[in-house]
């Protein structure tokens, strides 16, 4: 069976504006061009969010608190026909050292493994470091962007790195990077 090619996106100051750590949903904030993007993304892609929530961890959000804000968030881009296959939410803090707080790649090979997902083939979309290298630690391309965290990061980011101004340039840069690829 053909394994599926993925995008794997970060939550907050990549598809939503981030405004500290989000308790209630209607605090969540889109940035316009996500839909779009998205929408884009799921005709050649999986959709997946990986979220490092680390205000549980530090006692400033409660985990119901945070599923409801991510319930709420996959509610809204459902009305919008966008379908996200899962989303994972690590509630750990640096300190904690788990396994799962990105850069560790823990939920792309949970993805994979639960998915048959070909990473070779898929991609990460962030804005901040931790999201490039967890897509460089498992092996999928990442692509950060300039929103959020973006441009005080953008320091730590190497050269070779795809970067882009937003979600929108970013899966436009993915859609058209497959399509070139494809012809094999
Ligand atoms: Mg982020
Ligand atoms: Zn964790």
């Amino acid at each position: 069976m053909a394994k599926h090619p993925a995008v794997f996106l970060d939550r907050d100051g990549t598809i939503i504006e981030d405004n500290g750590y989000i308790k209630d949903p209607m605090d969540m904030i889109f940035y316009p061009e996500t839909f779009r993007a998205l929408q884009l993304l799921q005709d050649h892609f999986l959709l997946f969010i990986i979220t490092n929530q680390s205000g549980i961890s530090k006692g400033i959000t409660t985990a119901p608190q945070v599923e409801k804000v991510n319930k709420h968030l996959v509610e809204l881009l459902k009305v919008r026909g966008i379908a996200i296959y899962d989303l994972f939410s690590c509630p750990h803090k640096t300190e904690d050292n788990c396994s799962c707080k990105k850069p560790n790649p823990y939920f792309i090979n949970k993805a994979a493994g639960l998915n048959n997902l070909n990473l070779a083939q898929s991609f990460i979309i962030g804005d901040h470091p931790s999201d490039v290298y967890c897509g460089i630690n498992a092996g999928v391309k990442p692509i950060y962007v300039l929103t959020g965290h973006g441009k005080k990061h953008q320091h730590e980011i190497t050269e070779e790195v795809i970067t882009c101004k937003n979600v929108l340039d970013a899966s436009n840069y993915i859609v058209s990077y497959k399509n070139n690829h494809e012809r094999l």
